[in-house]
């Protein structure tokens, strides 16, 4: 499993346009194999539980150079612990979360960086702002001068076909756009995070920056209840 994890890499790498970020996604990965995907070149890790993260962060010590992505969503006791840990936050889906990770942030003297989870489509299983919301909540985010606010991050309902995936991420795209046009000084929305194993290169054609690949690269996951139980 692990020889194939560099050659997996390269071979995504050399489809992806150079100025997409590819963001590894381990979770259930052994810290064995982000170890070969960091030889192989990565330094973008994304990460769905907080637990999991802290845990391999410190078996990771001695790798200096990796950016931490939070992916999964956040709950609002862990929203601390997030920000120390994680230099990205993919997963921000509320204005009340974006509230508090901008107070503990100025606490801890730090600006993290996010990505405001969007929901393009109704989806009963995944959170985030739908657009309305969003839109309405735009000037107090612009407000939250302790978080960098960088773009949108999004996942497609799982029932869609290609030109239907396809259409999802161009909405997406061109939210972002109409966004930026508003020229909030706070709000940046160059980032588009979108795009997993199965729909990263529709993500791509509409747009994508980061791309958040676990399977792909790692192959099935295998979930196990108790690795699991801690979010
Ligand atoms: C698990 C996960 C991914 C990676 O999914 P794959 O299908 O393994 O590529 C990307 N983004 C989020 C939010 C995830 O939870």
């Amino acid at each position: 499993m692990t020889n194939q994890i560099a050659e997996r890499i390269a071979l995504i790498r050399q489809q992806l346009p150079a100025t997409v970020r590819l963001i590894a996604v381990t979770k259930q990965v052994s810290v064995e194999a982000m170890r070969v995907a960091y030889q192989a070149g990565i330094r973008d890790f994304g990460e769905s539980r907080i637990q999991e993260a802290a845990s391999k962060q410190q078996q990771l010590q001695d790798l200096p150079d990796i950016t931490w992505h939070l992916i999964g969503s956040l709950q609002s006791n862990k929203a601390k612990r997030a920000i120390e840990l994680f230099q990205w936050i993919h997963s921000l889906d509320s204005l009340k979360l974006a509230q508090r990770l901008d107070r503990l942030a100025q606490e801890l003297c730090c600006r993290p960086q996010v990505c405001l989870q969007v929901k393009i489509l109704s989806d009963p299983n995944k959170s985030g702002w739908t657009i309305p919301d969003l839109l309405a909540s735009l000037p107090e985010l612009n407000r939250c001068h302790n978080l960098q606010i960088e773009g949108l991050m999004a996942i497609p309902p799982l029932d869609l076909n290609d030109a239907e995936i396809l259409n999802f991420f161009e909405q997406t795209r061109d939210l972002a756009d109409k966004i930026r046009q508003q020229h909030w000084s706070n709000l940046q929305m160059h980032q588009l995070s979108m795009g997993m194993s199965d729909d990263y290169q529709l993500a791509v054609q509409a747009g994508a920056t980061m791309v958040r690949l676990g399977r792909i690269i790692f192959g099935d996951r295998v979930y196990q209840g108790a690795v699991t139980s801690d979010q």
